[in-house]
């Protein structure tokens, strides 16, 4: 096979992350919060032949951020037949063109973070910090695909690519996902999540200024129906998907059910969910673990595929960290995510915050002891701390704000991590201890994708910590990482380190 040669520092030095906003900056702190205000008079709607579909500020149900039409049957119809026409001019391009316009695109979009951060903050209720974070993420795929396609030997790609992206990164994933299919020589249909088409259109627009061919890319917004028509359609010949692990089977048993043009299997890459750990021991230091469990559990609103649900903690440190855990929580500040103050801002809807909700009340009907911090009415939950005996005791994936805290003893170690391994998702795993032996022992038993010492367990970077789990949480490759691109090749390829 043909080999990608990758240098050790991942597609060399001249590839930079992108640099956020001083937020100890006054005047950075008053241009963000006059971005935010200016963009509440702007009305975000895209066009359509479809029916509008409202979208609404979730921490303001008042602010109607713009409606976006459902793509109908005759527009995905009509894309699918651009995206399969343009397909072979795209895939002769030579990658280094390909490359300077995933470039100009994230120049473009550094360049239009203000209103970008704003209609973040609006669409999915983002705070500020993770507004801005999101711009970066975003401008770091489009780079670190770039640079990919470089290294990347001349293997045809697929052809025509479906990628389906989550509202909870509807800037980041989005676009990480449609950069590396570009990357790799495919055409585009992308589909994002329901909830967040505005800020997908806007990136869209950029790329299409930056000089992308229009047919490389096309915008389908809708619900699932959308999804399924580009999945069954025999044009497709890859699909990304990152949302739930119910629907990357749905979408996976579609897929065997046709093949590539070629004749192969129809690659999918899926990257789900997970029912993250993190494990402390005693001899941990409780302050940085505390302000690690926070971000961890209750950055975004607990909204991350990554972030932390169920928290294990020494016998021995249990009382004085809980006690100075459950201190911390009632400091946060949970409310409207365009101030600067705000620690937890909405949920993306009524019914997602019914659902948690509806969690809570089922671990507090079965007995458990539920702490709950104050929030605001409306799409909010509240920061709440579960105490439960054992793992299987969580169930399942619980996506907000949601913390399952669990005591374990040194000798029951290795049985808690068996029960970790055996919940059948591996995608982040924390572990907080002072001991270089305790680390070694249990990193080697527990399975998740990405592994976090001594730190947070969200946030992964690109380039520097490629992101993904295995088992029920996705199939690989990582996003961010060097293998990425490949799995959007028509023929294997293969990798060399020099
Ligand atoms: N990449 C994100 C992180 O490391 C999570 C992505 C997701 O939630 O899907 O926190």
């Amino acid at each position: 096979h043909p080999a990608i040669a990758l240098p050790r520092d991942l597609y060399g030095a001249a590839r930079r992350n992108s640099a956020g906003l001083d937020l100890a900056d006054e005047d950075t702190l008053a241009m963000l919060a006059a971005a935010v205000r200016d963009n509440r008079a702007r009305d975000w709607s895209t066009p359509g032949a479809g029916a509008p579909r409202e979208i609404r500020n979730p921490a303001d149900r008042r602010d109607l951020v713009g409606t976006a039409p459902d793509a109908t049957p005759a527009e995905v119809e009509a894309a699918l037949a651009a995206a399969t026409a343009a397909a072979p001019a795209w895939a002769a391009m030579p990658a280094a063109a390909r490359a300077d316009l995933l470039r100009r695109a994230a120049d473009a979009l550094e360049a239009a973070r203000l209103p970008l951060v704003a209609l973040l903050v609006r669409e999915a209720g983002k705070t500020l910090p993770n507004a801005i974070g999101e711009v970066r993420e975003a401008a770091d795929f489009l780079r670190y695909y770039a640079a990919g396609a470089e290294a990347m030997p001349e293997v045809p790609p697929l052809g025509p690519v479906a990628c389906i992206s989550p509202w909870n990164f509807p800037l980041a994933i989005f676009l990480g996902q449609v950069a590396a299919a570009l990357a790799a020589g495919n055409t585009v249909l992308a589909k994002p999540a329901e909830e967040t088409p505005l800020v997908a259109a806007a990136a869209v627009r950029l790329l299409h200024e930056a000089g992308l061919p229009r047919a490389a890319l096309h915008l389908l917004p809708g619900a699932g129906e959308v999804g399924a028509a580009l999945v069954g359609d025999a044009r497709v010949q890859g699909v990304v998907f990152t949302g739930s692990t119910a629907v990357a089977r749905l979408i996976n048993a579609q897929l065997a059910g046709r093949l590539t043009a070629d004749g192969q299997p129809v690659p999918l890459i899926a990257e789900t969910g997970g029912i993250n750990a993190m494990v402390v021991d005693s001899s941990a230091l409780a302050e940085q673990v505390v302000a690690d469990v926070l971000a961890s559990a209750f950055d975004s609103a607990g909204q991350r595929c990554s972030a932390l649900r169920i928290l294990c903690v020494q016998e021995e440190a249990a009382d004085r960290l809980l006690a100075m855990l459950r201190g911390a929580m009632r400091e946060l500040a949970v409310g409207d995510p365009a101030r600067i103050e705000t620690d937890v801002g909405p949920v993306i809807t009524e019914a997602a915050r019914d659902d948690i909700l509806g969690h809570v009340a089922g671990m507090r009907g079965l007995g458990f002891a539920v702490e709950q911090v104050a929030a605001p009415d409306g799409c909010f939950v509240p920061p709440t701390l579960i105490e439960v005996g054992r793992i299987a005791d969580v169930g399942r994936e619980v996506f907000g704000p949601v913390l399952h805290v669990l005591r374990y003893r040194r000798e029951g170690l290795d049985r808690l991590l068996a029960e970790i391994a055996a919940g059948g998702h591996a995608l982040t795993f924390g572990l907080h201890t002072r001991l270089d032996a305790t680390a070694a022992h249990v990193l080697a038993r527990v399975p998740a994708g990405n592994c976090y010492v001594n730190r947070n367990i969200i946030g992964a970077t690109v380039g520097v910590q490629p992101f993904g789990g295995s088992g029920l949480s996705g199939t690989g490759p990582k996003a961010g990482g060097p293998l990425y691109l490949a799995r959007l090749k028509a023929r294997p390829v293969a990798l060399s380190v020099v």
